[in-house]
């Protein structure tokens, strides 16, 4: 998911449907914008895309100096309206509005517990969790009552609160998703990437610390550090595929990290021999430019990609994944025919897209196919905000990579070590990174799907 706040600009639903714009590649299933005028919070959420859904008339009903806002696309609920946040409500202590990048292990658990205390849930989400904790709470302060709520949680969170004349900025110890600040003039900007700040030409001041909360009113910013602190574990998949190429993560540039990725790979696996060096795109194409620099292989453009087809692993329906990849890309034949391709992608998670685009190859006449996979094998699910399939369905999981190879009928297949993905993104101790995903080592815990599918 994305989420993005601003505060003390007479603009800020506008702000907030321009920002979401432009983190619209981290979920594409619902939207929504909750705006403070001061005294009152106002909100819209639906499915479906920002551009389509925050038309002129409804962001002029969201007036305010301050708003917060979302995009999702479902790791934890269901694919429906009730799961769209900003999750909003009216409790005690007043009007409040929560925008949540990331996935809480242990809602499952809490959720049962507040239920069976007499909780009444709105949603599937487990951000929710969160609300009734801060509604409960007997502590004396809103950000109190935040940090309270946030020390029964455990898992995943870059949150952002709303209330009247608040706007509350947290980020877990481990740091797993992103959360960064800017400043527009009089105003302050929060974003899960700073590409965000870069459309709004919003001046990027930094990341949020792992651990840290920032409160903004009417007496200025704020930070502290309420939790105690813990090893790192920043999302090294943001690097490799999640971000955009253009935004700076966790300190560093993604495209340059994805084409270090690219040159690290070429050195691991080679391709001698090979005519030209493609890319999957997008996510594909900063490793692949990489991957040619290193091995001196020239870099075409063999797949062209459909501007009218969004994130196809986003589709929750395997029916309509399937579709996906066909509508997505096309092979170029006039680049293609009668060459030995080394074809870059960025992971492989179920095969299915990679097995299609390696057929597709080869019947655009491409003799041999290489495909080289620039991050380690996706083995496990990730339970921290990614949507990653089940165990089972993770090809990596219960195959050897001569087995996949030879599924994806590629001639020859080679993945980025785990070694070499903590050498590209500067982690060479490899211990401010997670990388379940790659190693299965969870850092905060793992929830099982059953546990989870129970709690939905
Ligand atoms: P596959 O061959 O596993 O069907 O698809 C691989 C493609 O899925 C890659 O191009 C990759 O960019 C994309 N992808 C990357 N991350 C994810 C993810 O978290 N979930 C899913 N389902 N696909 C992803
Ligand atoms: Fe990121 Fe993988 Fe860790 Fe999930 S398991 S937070 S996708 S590195
Ligand atoms: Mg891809």
């Amino acid at each position: 998911c994305g989420i993005f706040g601003i505060t003390g600009h007479p603009e800020a639903s506008n702000l907030a449907y321009l920002g979401l714009h432009a983190l619209q590649h981290r979920g594409q299933e619902s939207a929504g914008i909750v705006a403070s005028d001061g005294e009152h919070l106002r909100s819209h959420r639906s499915m479906g895309l920002v551009a389509d859904i925050f038309t002129a008339p409804v962001l002029e009903k969201l007036p305010g100096e301050a708003s917060i806002g979302h995009v999702r696309y479902s790791t934890a609920g269901v694919s429906q309206l009730k799961n769209a946040q900003p999750l909003s409500v009216e409790y005690a202590g007043g009007q409040l509005a929560i925008a949540h990048n990331g996935n809480l292990v242990n809602a499952p658990e809490l959720r049962k517990a507040l239920e069976a205390d007499g909780a009444i849930f709105q949603s599937d989400s487990d951000t929710e969790v969160i609300i009734h904790f801060i509604a409960r709470s007997k502590q004396p302060t809103f950000e109190n009552k935040v940090v309270e709520a946030l020390s029964k949680v455990k898992g995943a969170y870059s949150l952002l609160f709303l209330t009247q004349n608040q706007l509350v900025a947290v980020r877990d110890p481990y740091g797993f998703r992103p959360l960064v600040l800017g400043r527009l003039r009089n105003a302050y900007v929060l974003a899960s990437e700073t590409t965000a700040l870069d459309l709004i030409e919003a001046e990027y001041i930094r990341e949020l610390e792992p651990g840290e909360m920032v409160v903004i009113d009417e007496k200025g910013l704020r930070t502290s550090q309420p939790f105690a602190p813990t090893r790192l574990g920043r999302c090294i998949f943001e690097h490799v595929y999640f971000a955009k190429p253009d935004s700076v993560l966790f300190g560093t540039s993604v495209y340059e990290t994805r084409k270090e990725l690219g040159r690290q790979l070429a050195r691991e696996q080679p391709a001698p021999g090979a005519d030209l060096v493609i890319a999957v795109p997008d996510s594909g194409v900063p490793a692949a430019i990489g991957f040619s620099q290193a091995s001196g292989i020239p870099y075409d453009v063999g797949l062209i990609r459909s501007h009218y087809v969004g994130r196809t692993f986003i589709e929750p329906q395997q029916s309509i994944r399937h579709f996906g990849v066909k509508l997505k890309l096309s092979a170029v034949r006039q680049v293609l025919k009668g060459k030995r391709v080394v074809v870059v992608d960025d992971s492989i998670v179920r095969g299915t897209t990679s097995r299609k685009i390696v057929k597709m190859l080869k019947a655009a006449g491409a003799v041999e196919v290489h495909l080289r996979i620039s991050s380690p094998p996706t083995s496990w699910p990730c339970y921290y905000g990614i949507d990653t399939p089940s165990r089972q369905e993770l090809i990596a999981s219960n195959h050897t990579t001569e087995e996949i190879a030879r599924y994806v009928t590629a001639d020859t297949l080679g993945y980025l070590s785990l070694e070499g993905l903590g050498k590209a993104v500067g982690d060479t101790e490899r211990n401010t990174f997670c990388t379940a995903c790659f190693s299965g080592k969870y850092l905060a815990g793992q929830v099982s799907p059953e546990v989870a599918a129970q709690s939905a």
